[in-house]
């Protein structure tokens, strides 16, 4: 047996791309999986520069990796995660792809004949089915992680993901003494809503609420479902005043406009407390329980109305 011929057969049969040139970069020679793939512009490719017959090439990048290679004489890899593809190869998967080219893993090789460096070999590595595979995963992983900050019904943030939130910014503002301002509010006699005009009526009138109130805020603002008919919002950067301003908007907000539910007009409103950070304070809990306080006497003192907090010493 010709140990020659047999390596060309393996190297025919190969599922992988082979590229030979010279130090010149010039084509010598390919296997038969670029003849395939490489259809048209391998066909006349002997003797040619690599840049004309694969002008997609990176020209600069390209030759710098070459001299690497020849100057180490050590191979140099390429992965698909750094470039999704260095020859214009069109993959055949009958799955749909962010690109219409093979993704590629390329190793660049010293090749030596008798001992002394002639050309570099570069092996390319068809990894679509990798490529597609990992950026599925990506998206799902994206997927979960957003779904899991959020609230399945309002489609703003669940109250864990929310109070995370809390209390980073919490420690953040005392750090570096920044104004932080927390409203919580909760809807008014919302279970006879529930009661009168049925559950899914309910359903909308919450997902109204944080509609609403997300397209009022900044996007700064962090807004949350704490529970049931009670809402959280962040105000970063934010004093007692600019915090009571966006609490009476969002008191006007809901009060002013019923919501229409099977041809019946349902109106609602909410009680809104408002707390901000001061000195005394030393868990972001208490930002939160004292907020809680201005909303229950928010809740004695009539309904649809905004609070602060006792230590703001102001009501209206
Ligand atoms: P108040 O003015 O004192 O706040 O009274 P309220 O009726 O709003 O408060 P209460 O705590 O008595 O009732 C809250 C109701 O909210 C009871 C609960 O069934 C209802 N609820 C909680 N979560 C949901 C939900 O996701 N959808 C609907 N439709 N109702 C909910
Ligand atoms: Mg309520
Ligand atoms: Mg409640």
């Amino acid at each position: 047996m010709n140990s020659d011929i047999e390596l060309t057969q393996v190297t025919e049969q190969l599922n992988s791309g082979i590229l030979l040139l010279d130090l010149d970069l010039n084509v010598v020679s390919w296997n038969r999986f670029l003849a395939v793939h490489g259809d048209q512009k391998i066909s006349a490719a002997k003797g040619k520069s690599v840049f004309d017959v694969f002008p997609e090439l990176p020209k600069n990048w390209f030759e710098c990796k070459v001299a690497s290679v020849v100057q180490l004489g050590t191979p140099s890899f390429c992965s698909w995660e750094q470039r999704h593809h260095l020859f214009e190869l069109p993959h055949t998967r009958p799955f749909t792809t962010d690109s219409d080219f093979m993704a590629q893993n390329c190793t660049f090789l010293p090749f030596n004949t008798d001992g002394k460096l002639t050309g570099i070999c570069i092996l390319i590595e068809d990894v679509t089915d990798v490529c597609h595979y990992q950026t599925m995963l990506k998206q799902t992983m994206f997927e979960l992680e957003q779904a899991n900050r959020m609230d399945g019904l309002t489609r703003i943030f669940n109250r864990k993901h929310w109070e995370d939130t809390l209390a980073k910014e919490f420690v953040r503002a005392k750090r570096y003494g920044n104004q932080l301002s927390l409203i919580m509010f909760d809807l008014d006699k919302f279970k006879q809503i529930n009661d009168n005009y049925g559950h899914q009526c309910g359903d909308l009138v919450l997902t109204e609420t944080a509609s609403r109130i997300s397209d009022m805020l900044r996007e700064v603002d962090v807004f949350g479902r704490y529970g049931g008919e009670e809402f959280g919002i962040l105000l970063t950067e934010t004093n007692a005043a600019g915090a009571k301003e966006v609490g009476e908007r969002i008191r006007t907000i809901l009060s002013s406009t019923p919501v229409t539910f099977e041809k019946q007009t349902i109106s609602f409103s909410a009680c809104i407390g408002i707390s901000s950070l001061n000195t005394m304070q030393t868990r972001y809990e208490d930002l939160i329980s004292e907020a809680d306080n201005a909303l229950y006497s928010a809740k004695t003192s009539g309904r649809n109305q905004v609070c602060l907090a006792p230590s703001l010493r102001m009501c209206s």
